[in-house]
């Protein structure tokens, strides 16, 4: 029977990977970054429910690891495809991970041992891991991988090593997948906050984006799930949120919405006067935009517990020594007011992954002025592209919440499993 394969494993990707898997198919699922997962994994909770993402997305993440029709290539980048629908011959380069997937077993002596500390981008820059690491506690593959680039080979991983696992020298290795169909799931990249200097990001310690916000949230992220200031781990009193930070600006080239940053605002916002009631919340913001199932009722209990929604995009966020302060037009009585935050938090907004265009080419699609990648038809034909067994879904797309993303995957998932079964016809 013919194979397919998924360009990213996001939970759009494992998704549609579990849905063909379950049918029988064999699908090749290919990640760049060392772990599936996607964005779900960095994510504390989840609007509307407010459940914790990695409990929902963990146990896919395992039975995509268990399930015998799935392949997983982590560390793996598409190089380059040719063919046609029934016949894709789907180029990958794996990366060095310096680590033998097949003895390594993830038991952790390694990270232990490993004397040297740098950022974790996984904790969007806030928390720190070792040389040879693992990004989460929750990956897959359970096993690590060793940084080359900060690695000082002090030996002390392979002495360690019970397994002989580590190794010193590692090179990238290319290969082909021959594929009935393609499904590109590689989602999104969030906004860089520095663009827009006027909010202090990199500047003002105390100012971050939302995904720093979600690691901090998290019980296994660097604070262990407390909010603290980065600048002296003081408890915040008042947190401000500032909306479309990359999002519906023009000058920018960035005209459109992201779709999820109001809800997942709402639902931090939620979340900080849930879990520190004497914390004041003022949210800025241009509309307000909750529109699915649940999710108009989810902000009117945002304001039941006590979030303040000011309508007025602040200018700018200055910073003395006596703290922050932000002016803000609110636009309801056309009062100038001034606040004063001790932390700031910038819902960044979602773009394009940054090889999408480059992904585009390999594969002869076209994408959209904003990099998202273009549907036959936005209306009825939306996962399909012009090029016949090649699907798109998710955040690739546009900027998707997860139960679109996931639905877009299921529908792709059934474009490509009538391919397979027509050509077995
Ligand atoms: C701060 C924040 C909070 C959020 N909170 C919520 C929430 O509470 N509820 C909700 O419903 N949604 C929320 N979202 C949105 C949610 O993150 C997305 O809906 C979801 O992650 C989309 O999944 P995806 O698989 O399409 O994309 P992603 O999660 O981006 O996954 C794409 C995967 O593809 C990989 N990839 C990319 N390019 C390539 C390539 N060329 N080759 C191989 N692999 C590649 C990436 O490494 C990644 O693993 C939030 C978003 C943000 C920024």
């Amino acid at each position: 029977m013919g194979e397919v394969v998924i360009i990213g494993g996001g939970v759009t990707g494992i998704q549609a990977a579990l849905d063909l898997a379950g049918h029988g198919i064999t699908v090749h699922l290919v990640e760049r970054e060392p772990s599936i997962g996607g964005h779900m994994a960095q994510l504390d909770k989840t609007f509307p429910t407010n459940d914790c993402s990695m409990c929902i997305l963990s146990p896919k993440m395992y039975e995509v690891s268990q399930n015998p029709n799935i392949r997983i290539h982590t560390c793996t980048e598409v190089t380059g495809i040719t063919g046609e629908r029934g016949h894709f011959r789907v180029h990958i380069r794996k990366n060095p991970r310096y680590v033998d997937e097949e003895t390594c077993n993830g038991c952790g002596d390694c990270i232990r041992i490993c004397p040297v500390e740098v950022y974790n981008r996984f904790d969007a820059g806030i928390g720190v891991r070792k040389a040879i690491y693992k990004p989460h506690p929750q990956v897959i593959p359970d096993i690590v991988i060793k940084d080359a680039e900060h690695c000082i080979e002090c030996g002390l991983c392979y002495d360690v090593c019970g397994r002989d696992a580590i190794r010193k020298e590692d090179a990238p290795s290319e290969s082909v997948i021959e594929a009935v169909s393609i499904i590109i799931a590689s989602g999104y990249e969030v906004f860089d906050a520095g663009q827009k200097e006027q909010y202090g990001y990199l500047r003002f310690p105390d100012v971050i984006t939302s995904l720093e916000f979600e690691r901090m949230m998290n019980a296994s992220g660097p604070t262990m799930g407390s909010i603290r200031r980065l600048s002296d781990g003081a408890t915040p009193r008042h947190v401000v949120f500032i909306q479309c930070v990359g999002s519906r600006d023009i000058p920018l080239g960035r005209p459109y919405c992201s779709g999820v940053c109001c809800m997942y605002a709402i639902k931090n916002a939620m979340l900080i006067r849930e879990k520190y009631p004497e914390t004041d919340v003022t949210l800025l913001y241009m509309d307000v935009r909750a529109y699915g199932k649940g999710y108009e009722e989810y902000y009117e209990r945002s304001k039941a517990l006590g979030v303040r929604f000011l309508r007025g995009m602040a200018a700018e966020v200055i910073a003395n020594r006596t703290g922050m302060a932000i002016r803000v037009e609110n636009t309801e009585n056309e009062q100038m007011e001034e606040i004063h935050p001790d932390l700031v938090i910038l819902s960044v907004g979602l773009g394009p992954a940054y090889d999408s265009a480059a992904l585009a080419d390999h594969m002869g699609i076209p994408v959209e002025d904003t990099g998202f990648f273009r549907s036959l038809d936005n209306k009825i034909n939306c996962v399909a592209t012009v090029k016949p067994g090649i699907y798109i879904a998710g955040a690739s797309v546009s900027p998707k919440d997860i139960p679109d993303s996931v639905a877009q995957a299921q529908a792709a998932a059934m474009r490509a499993f009538i391919d397979v079964t027509m050509q077995d016809c």
